[in-house]
């Protein structure tokens, strides 16, 4: 039997469906604040990666899915989605658009080859937004709000920020200056990834997962301290505005994310229910000199991207029941071809008008019918008769109730949308009391 690639997943049956329920309200959201859906290629020349995720870090050393096309083109599957996204942006001239800044958000899968366990899988979807030509604090905050309520919606109540600053160019080059001076004596006892940072890129020592609770790791000076007056003040702001949001954050100079094309703001969403690094939903943070190390022009940018399947297990770990249905409205049982061909003929009208029906595909006994009914937990049920359709009605039954009405085959549809607005009523008076 051929099997699935390791780290990659079936979404199958009740997760797929959670999954589209957790789509469904980004879609939502997003198009609240007004941003673009955009769909860039899942594979980009590996030139793009290198340039902008950067040449040392994790992901283009050790991570991506490298192939030369039959072109004898060096091709890259996506590990993640701003390079695309900003590659586009420069492609398709977006500066040059009417409305500033241009806010851009995604959706799809991406690919690392990291060692599959759970939450870190070597395929995986991620959803992000991009802001590209807006240097003002507000739109950090927004960016970071957005994700925040993202969260909200779909029921999460145990996520909170973690916010840092890395400043600008000038602050970070102070501040490296600075770590590197402190870690060199202590090298040897931190660990090979953290040895091997040093020399290639300093920032990344503070949030290794190996070293993080030791005694040096925690008395490192802090980049905040190191900030110059420009930089503070931005991120100053990002804090008033995300105060005025009412987004709880708390400050954390540990925060210095993976990817190196950051500076200023970068943030990362924490489950606070969940164990483990899985409990990191997502991140990002600005990044004012991608767009114009990728050629493009001198833009200032912010974004960020959370894993999907990360979301999910944060509802699963929060014990969220999503509002989705798992019955359906009406099924319809035949015997004969006549009645066959009505139910066909039905299904289609009713499915049309908004309801969700189903009839028999196996011929089936109507008991087995009744039985299949019963496993799709169907609201009614109606078993089709010849005589009852050639004097234009059909008799209709509450599944639950087992009441049977018979009524005009022309007020069917009324019919069930009053009842399902009777339920609607219903649920809401239960809920009330
Ligand atoms: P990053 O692009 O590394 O900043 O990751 C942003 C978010 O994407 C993470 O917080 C996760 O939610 C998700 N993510 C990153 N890598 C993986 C992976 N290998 N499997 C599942 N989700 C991932």
């Amino acid at each position: 039997m051929i099997k699935k690639p390791k780290g990659c997943e079936d979404i199958i049956f009740s997760d797929a469906k959670k999954i589209k329920y957790i789509e469904n309200i980004i879609d939502e959201v997003m198009e609240k604040y007004n941003y673009n859906y955009i769909d860039t290629p899942i594979f980009e020349s590996t030139e793009l990666y290198h340039r902008s995720v950067g040449e040392v870090s994790d992901i283009v050393t050790k991570e991506t899915y490298d192939f030369t096309d039959r072109g004898g083109r060096e091709m890259t599957l996506r590990p993640e989605g701003t390079a695309g996204v900003v590659r586009s942006y420069i492609e398709n001239k977006m500066y040059g658009m009417a409305d500033q800044p241009i806010k851009l958000y995604y959706n799809g899968p991406m690919f690392r080859y990291e060692r599959p366990q759970a939450g870190r899988d070597r395929q995986f979807s991620q959803f992000g937004v991009e802001v590209l030509g807006s240097d003002d604090a507000l739109v950090d905050a927004e960016v970071i709000s957005l994700a925040y309520n993202i969260y909200k919606m779909l029921g999460l109540s145990n996520v909170v920020v973690n916010i840092n600053s890395l400043g600008d160019t000038e602050s970070r080059d102070n501040y490296r200056k600075l770590i590197v001076d402190y870690f060199t004596p202590h090298i040897d006892s931190l660990c090979d990834d953290c040895k091997r940072r040093l020399d290639s890129n300093p920032l990344r020592i503070l949030d290794c997962k190996v070293d993080k609770d030791s005694k040096i790791m925690k008395n490192a000076p802090k980049i905040l301290d190191s900030l110059n007056k420009k930089s503070r003040k931005h991120f100053d702001k990002v804090c008033e505005y995300l105060d005025v949001l009412q987004v709880p954050y708390s400050i954390n100079s540990s925060i210095v994310r993976g990817l190196d094309y950051y500076d200023h703001t970068v943030f990362e969403f924490v489950d606070n229910s969940m164990e483990g690094n899985a409990n990191v939903l997502g991140g990002g943070g600005r990044y004012n000199n991608l767009v114009n190390e990728l050629g493009g022009r001198d833009i200032p940018a912010v974004g960020f991207a959370s894993g999907i399947s990360r979301v999910l297990l944060a509802l699963e770990s929060e014990e969220v029941e999503l509002d989705i249905r798992d019955d359906i409205d009406l099924f319809l049982l035949y015997v004969n071809d006549t009645e066959k061909n009505y139910a066909l003929y039905l299904a289609q009208e009713l499915r049309m008008s908004g309801f969700i029906v189903e009839t028999e595909y196996l011929n089936r006994s109507l008991k087995a019918q009744f039985r299949q009914a019963d496993r799709l937990k169907s609201k009614f049920i109606s078993v089709l008769n010849s005589n009852d359709l050639d004097n234009n009605e059909i008799k209709i039954k509450n599944n639950k109730t087992k009441e049977e009405e018979i009524i005009n085959l022309d007020a069917l549809i009324y019919y069930l949308e009053e009842k399902s607005t009777d339920e609607v009523l219903e649920d809401i008076y239960n809920l009330d009391n």
